[in-house]
């Protein structure tokens, strides 16, 4: 991940080891900035601009939020530090994912918020990936998206009974999810390793960063003021008013939403404290001969298998191959990330011939302790949201609505996570660095269970 240059921009500790060792996967060494239509031309914050209400951070939270409260007549302004989509947003795997992470259902959402706002919850990611199709179409928004279903794949038979509940849950809330049997997902992977799997077929893929420029396109036309290349460095209360300085020019607004992800270098240590990071390696091969299309994801669906350390694949319009995931060691060498992600999926798909990289990239993620999205009031008039689980671009664009909904005037009793004071975690450095000891632990688990 390159670091953002702006000075006034403060990462942390992790931030910098995380980031040093892998200057060639970057922001524009992914497939999708070389492949993506072009975002807004937007200018830099400069001199005293005065606002009604401030989003701080430009990725699908930033602008599913702006977009909807533009679309209602509201006014809106989009900080953003660098361009629009130069996070997470702009650098996932492009899938469309209306669930939650393997180990998280339902049932653990309504343990959390209780049974009204847990529920509410799944409802809004269920419907999520219809969401962000639906943005799509209305917005006419070019990022090569299909709504071809999202498949979690059993990588051992001995999950059956966990899959199965799963499914259970999901369709108690009325979703369309399906099981699919051992020979319907080898059929649908194109791996015979697999044992069944989940399908719901309101997910799908696309390009993640054209997603998020599009995002920015409509909430431009429909109003909202966006400012790039324009870093908030300071947030501080003055009367009954926020300011926000960038390097070269300020913002004052009545109302601030910081929606900033893993990123936000300290503009808001409260807020930071509440979640850790997690850097995340992605490939796409060259170009591979379209007649394999009909062996492997013949439907074009996405697949991200039941492994804790998963493997997910999709194709791309251009018949390449992306995955990725985790590194065991996010400081080690970026060729490292290459040979192990292609290894995978190699072995998984062993019928495909030598698979070659063609891009490789990085992007970080927040996750928050329990992995579930939090909504934070930092003083009057000012909150922050994360939603990323991993799987968070049906979660950030259906929250974004929600938030927009309420800060557009309707009551906080109907947002599906609730406003809270900040849970600090405790060094958030740490747990970025238990989450990579973990790894090691969890695919020793995984290679268990293929055992057993
Ligand atoms: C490699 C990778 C693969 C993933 N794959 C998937 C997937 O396939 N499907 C899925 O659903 N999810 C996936 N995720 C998660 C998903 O990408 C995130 O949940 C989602 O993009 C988060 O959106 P966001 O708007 O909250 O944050 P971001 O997209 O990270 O946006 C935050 C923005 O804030 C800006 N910013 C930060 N600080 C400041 C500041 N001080 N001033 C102004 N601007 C600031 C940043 O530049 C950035 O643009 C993946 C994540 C990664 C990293």
């Amino acid at each position: 991940m390159s670091q953002p240059v702006h000075s006034g921009y403060r990462p942390t500790l992790w931030e910098r080891l995380a980031a040093a060792p892998h200057p060639s996967v970057s922001f524009e060494s992914s497939f999708w900035h070389a492949t993506a239509p072009a975002g807004p031309q937007t200018r830099r914050l400069e001199g005293e601009v005065r606002g009604k209400l401030a989003v701080i951070g430009g990725g699908y939270l930033g602008f599913s939020t702006a977009l909807h409260l533009a679309e209602a007549g509201h006014e809106v302004t989009v900080l953003e530090a660098d361009e629009p989509g130069f996070g997470a947003s702009g650098r996932n795997t492009g899938f469309a994912v209306p669930n939650l992470l393997t180990g998280l259902d339902p049932r653990d959402v309504k343990a959390t918020f209780g049974d009204e706002r847990g529920t509410l919850l799944c409802r809004m990611l269920g419907e999520g990936g219809d969401l962000v199709f639906e943005l799509i179409r209305r917005h006419e928004i070019d990022c090569e998206a299909r709504q071809t279903g999202w498949m979690q794949p059993l990588h051992t038979p001995a999950k059956a009974a966990w899959l199965d509940d799963r499914i259970e849950q999901w369709k108690a809330l009325g979703r369309p999810v399906q099981r699919l049997s051992r020979d319907e997902a080898v059929y649908e992977t194109g791996s015979d390793q697999y044992h069944g799997a989940f399908l719901d077929p309101t997910g799908g893929h696309l390009n993640p960063l054209g997603y998020v420029r599009g995002l920015a396109h409509a909430a431009i036309r429909h109003g909202a003021t966006v400012f790039s290349d324009s870093r908030a460095r300071r947030l501080e209360r003055v009367g009954d008013v926020w300011r926000i300085e960038t390097e070269h020019g300020v913002l004052i607004a009545d109302r601030v939403l910081l929606t900033t992800n893993a990123t936000g270098g300290g503009l808001s240590p409260a807020a930071e404290g509440t979640q850790f990071p997690i850097t995340l390696f992605q490939v796409a091969t060259k170009p591979l001969d379209p007649e394999l299309r009909k062996s492997v994801l013949p439907n074009d669906r996405c697949s991200a298998d039941t492994r804790k350390d998963l493997i997910a694949f999709r194709w791309t319009w251009d018949n390449r191959l992306v995955t990725g995931g985790l590194l065991a060691n996010p400081l080690g060498s970026a060729e490292r990330g290459r040979t192990h992600h292609i290894g995978r999926l190699q072995r998984l798909l062993p019928q495909l011939p030598p698979l070659r990289v063609a891009y490789a990239w990085q992007g970080r993620l927040a996750a928050a302790r329990d992995f579930m999205p939090r909504l934070m009031e930092l003083g009057p008039n000012a909150w922050s949201a994360i939603a990323c689980n991993g799987r968070g671009m049906a979660m950030t664009t259906a929250l974004g609505r929600q938030v927009a909904l309420w800060l557009g005037g309707g009551s906080n009793e109907g947002l599906p996570v609730p406003v809270t004071r900040p849970d600090p975690v405790l060094l958030p450095g740490l747990a970025s660095l238990a989450f990579s000891l973990w790894l090691p632990m969890n695919r020793w688990k995984d290679a268990q269970d293929l055992k057993g």
